[in-house]
């Protein structure tokens, strides 16, 4: 739907409407107007707080959709209907997108602020979603906590308080050119010691111990925030590198969120305890393949291995399946990396490593599981072989 349409719709936003222009420099435009696109769009019924900070909704629902984007894409292999959101605010904007964006997660959004709280819970009783939303107070902890529950945890998402105090605000606000006093906001949403790094870090901590109390829950569970300031993200990875090299985290990720309708600049940061992929640049690999024709190449080639390593280590998972318009390669041990070969055909006793889960269709090579790129570098670069093989000999 665009602007047009939508003032057409709600005539309330006319006196913002100009020149095919909508002015969003007060409080109150900005609330109608997202109010009349929550109610044209997604048949939510929102009367925004108007003390509180405006959500921005294109810009919340970019960051929702990276958020399901990276946790569906292992949804064939992993099943958790959980999604966390670390202080929700006043509208519940991400529970209540992602509540009617998606039919099949639950949520549970945490808050601080008893105001805030209050409203939430009114906006998810009034659109009858209380069945799917659980807004759950966090009052006796100033730092930012899970909740502990022993549910499988699909991902859980934040919107930080970005600066540290009214002086970091101001001086990164003139920075950007912005006019900090028209908007409305509260402390909490805007505030926090150390600003958006220590509350993400003490995010961090806490997903740490949670992984201790509830493995099983965390166990293809991404840990998700935004960050809205660019310095924070080398803070931020500076602190993840750390965790993970005292194998306190298995991986993280940081990225650029691209919101088209927008010129506001936010970044993203994930981690986990698990080897599950998140689907970005190195865990895919484009190629032109017949699907078939490359299974059964590589079963020609490697289909002895295969044999011997299934035969000799029993324990061990070394499989590829076939399916309509894809192949999956499930394996504890590498089998297409030379020394895994040989170690196969020659009955050795192997010792297995994290499990490796590689999906290709026609299109592309994807990294879904494993914890050593090498084994899922070497995988596509023997695909890639196969290929120029048979459309070699299918030259000739
Ligand atoms: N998610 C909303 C609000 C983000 S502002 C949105 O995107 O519009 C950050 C929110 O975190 C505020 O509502 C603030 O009250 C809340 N918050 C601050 N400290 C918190 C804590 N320790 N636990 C839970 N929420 C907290």
């Amino acid at each position: 739907m665009n602007l047009d349409e939508l003032v057409e719709k709600n005539p309330i936003l006319e006196e913002y409407y100009h020149d095919g222009k909508y002015d969003f420099s007060s409080t109150e435009s900005q609330c109608l107007i997202a109010e009349a696109y929550l109610k044209a769009k997604f048949l939510l019924s929102v009367q925004l707080d108007r003390t509180k900070l405006c959500p921005r909704i294109p810009n919340r629902l970019s960051y929702l959709h990276w958020c399901e984007h990276g946790a569906s894409s292992i949804d064939n292999y992993e099943t958790r209907d959980l999604v966390i959101d670390i202080g929700t605010g006043s509208s519940a904007i991400y529970p209540l997108l992602g509540a009617v964006s998606y039919d099949n997660f639950h949520f549970v959004g945490t808050e601080v602020d008893p105001e805030s709280i209050q409203h939430a819970r009114n906006l998810v009783k009034s659109n009858n979603l209380e069945p799917r939303i659980t807004i759950k107070d966090s009052l006796d902890s100033f730092r930012p906590q899970f909740p502990r529950t022993d549910e499988k945890i699909r991902y859980t998402m934040c919107n930080p308080p970005f600066y540290e105090d009214v002086t970091d605000l101001y001086k990164r606000s003139k920075f950007k050119n912005l006019k900090p006093n028209e908007l409305a906001s509260s402390n909490s949403e805007m505030f926090y010691p150390g600003g958006e790094v220590e509350f993400v870090k003490h995010l961090i901590d806490d997903s740490i111990e949670l992984s201790k109390e509830k493995p099983e829950g965390v166990q293809a569970c991404w840990f998700l925030s935004q960050l809205g300031i660019r310095a924070s993200c080398f803070a931020i990875e500076e602190l993840l590198r750390h965790r993970k090299k005292s194998r306190k985290i298995t991986q993280y990720h940081i990225e650029k969120l691209e919101t088209k309708e927008s010129t506001t600049k936010r970044w993203a940061v994930t981690w986990s305890m698990h080897w599950w992929r998140w689907p970005a640049e190195r865990a895919k690999y484009p190629v032109a393949i017949d699907v078939l024709v490359t299974y059964r190449s590589l079963y020609s080639k490697l289909g002895k291995e295969i044999e011997a390593i299934n035969n000799f280590n029993p324990d061990l998972e070394c499989i590829i399946e076939m399916g309509n318009d894809s192949f999956t390669v499930k394996a504890t041990i590498p089998f297409w990396v030379r020394k895994m070969r040989r170690a196969g055909l020659r009955r050795e006793k192997i010792t297995p490593t994290v499990r490796c889960i590689i999906s290709v269709t026609s299109t592309d090579i994807s990294w879904i599981h494993g914890s050593d790129y090498q084994h899922f570098y070497s995988f596509c670069k023997l695909i890639t072989e196969l290929n120029s093989d048979h459309t070699r000999l299918g030259a000739t």
